[in-house]
């Protein structure tokens, strides 16, 4: 037990992996942890430490396992009581019979009433949902919290609102209708609650996480409610929900920015029928447009495949005008329509690189550098254009966007430098980055692909 508190018990609550800092908000296992007791104390162990305290005075560890952390997690619960242990988040809940023998209780899908779940008979239990209660804010140091949007700057506080949980939409690479398939909405008392909590935390910005913000009901009057914070908002929806009245309701109650997925561009989607428009009425509007696009590697295994490709992401830059882009590679995860068509390229050492940045399906380690340069570079490539500066918003303004950038362009050079030691009968050559060139590249080549795209489109 820790010092001074005799005869107390605790309760730890711990992700795997572990947070990223860099990029994080507050964890969702917040939601789940209970409130304290007379007897029973909550602890959040940032670093899965929990050395403080005695494997005695545990009631639980409350631990949620994402896929890039369940070898971490393995590892950690057996050297710990298993009838201390409770699992839960996304891989308890896709494959929860995995962690039977590591638990007390496994937990699936989602959860705020930590002690009506585990009352429950047997080990693997559905998680109970009563909206009683906000998520336990104050076991976490919001400055912790770091996202990298445009004009964010480092030290701006962000924080985070979850109105609903899960998705009906079927995405058949998605893996959030797997931990919930229909929207639970919190009921608006709750968010009224939740915001005047968070007034104390003096945040500049707040991220609502729903899957698809506007597919409640009553979105209008929650954004009413979370207005009241007086940050910056902003949220994910999806286009065909962006009408004009919508768009123009959400531009009068605090959003600034948008986030769309654009997704495989060489996949046609339902939801993305009127996304010129969207982007369009955003724009009218003056809300940003931040548009996340997925890559699949075995859609980019060849110089010549790769080029296209990029060729047509950045002319579709071009027509959507987004002030940002968030490139994400194909993560076919175990329960998805997908999984089926890439089990095979998947091996559980790939588990580990769940990470949306790494192009793991591609096995060949110089095309799997390149695919990964190549997400970042054309990226980079259209934030320094001409176009993006003339067009959009400046971009080397040091804000959370730049600053990434800057860091990720450092990384890869650290990278490409090392790969091409080790292999110097091929090397990986790249185009530079280096800040005078690439102001002649940069312009040159994202006017040249766009031309060669619009060309290679006529000719079909
Ligand atoms: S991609 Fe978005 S809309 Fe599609 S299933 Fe996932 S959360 Fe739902």
């Amino acid at each position: 037990m820790k010092k001074g508190e005799l005869g107390m018990k605790h309760i730890i609550a711990m992700t795997f992996p572990k947070q990223n800092l860099n990029l994080g908000l507050e964890p969702s296992i917040l939601t789940v942890v209970p409130n304290d007791t007379d007897d029973v104390k909550v602890h959040y162990a940032l670093d899965q430490n929990n050395i403080e305290y005695d494997d005695k005075d545990v009631l639980y560890y409350m631990c949620s396992v994402y896929i890039t952390g369940m070898d971490e997690f393995f590892k950690w619960a057996s050297t710990h009581d298993k009838n201390k242990i409770i699992t839960g988040g996304y891989e308890p809940t896709i494959n929860p019979q995995e962690f039977v023998d590591y638990s007390y209780k496994v937990i699936t899908g989602p959860c705020d009433s930590f002690n009506e779940t585990i009352a429950q008979e047997g080990t693997i239990v559905k998680g109970i949902t009563n909206n009683w209660r906000i998520p336990r804010y104050d076991l976490y140091d919001v400055h912790l919290n770091q996202q990298i949007i445009p004009d964010k700057e480092k030290d701006d506080v962000v924080t985070s609102i979850n109105t609903s949980q899960g998705c009906p939409f079927n995405c058949d690479f998605c893996c959030s209708p797997l931990m919930c398939d229909h929207i639970m909405s919190k009921p608006s008392s709750l968010v009224q609650e939740e915001i005047d909590y968070l007034k104390q935390t003096g945040a500049k910005y707040i991220f609502i996480r729903d899957e698809n913000f506007p597919l409640q009901k009553d979105w209008k009057e929650k954004l009413d409610i979370i207005n009241q914070l007086g940050a910056k908002i902003y949220l994910f929806a999806s286009s065909n929900l962006c009408t004009e009245q919508n768009v123009k309701y959400m531009k009068e109650h605090g959003v600034y920015m948008v986030c769309l997925g654009l997704e495989d561009i060489s996949v046609k989607y339902g939801k993305n029928k009127e996304l010129d428009r969207t982007c369009e009425l955003l724009h009218k509007y003056g809300i940003d447009v931040y548009l996340s696009f997925i890559v699949n590697p075995l859609k980019v295994n060849t110089d010549e495949k790769a080029n296209d490709f990029y060729a047509r992401l950045l002319e579709r830059f071009t027509e959507l005008k987004p002030e940002m882009v968030c490139g994400n590679f194909l993560m076919p995860f175990r329960g998805t329509k997908i999984w089926d068509d890439y089990k095979d390229y998947v091996d559980r050492e790939d588990f580990k690189s769940y990470d949306s940045k790494s192009a793991f399906l591609e096995k060949d380690p110089y095309r799997r550098l390149k695919d990964e340069y190549d997400m970042f570079y054309y990226q980079w490539l259209y934030y320094n254009s001409k176009f993006y500066q003339d067009n959009i918003r400046k971009f080397n303004v040091n804000d959370t966007l730049h600053l990434r950038f800057e860091e990720l362009k450092d990384e890869f050079d650290e990278k490409i430098k090392k790969y091409n030691e080790a292999h110097p009968e091929k090397p990986l050559i790249v185009n530079g980055l280096s800040d005078n060139d690439e102001k002649e590249v940069k312009d040159v080549k994202v006017k040249k692909l766009t031309r060669n795209a619009i060309r290679n489109k006529s000719e079909e």
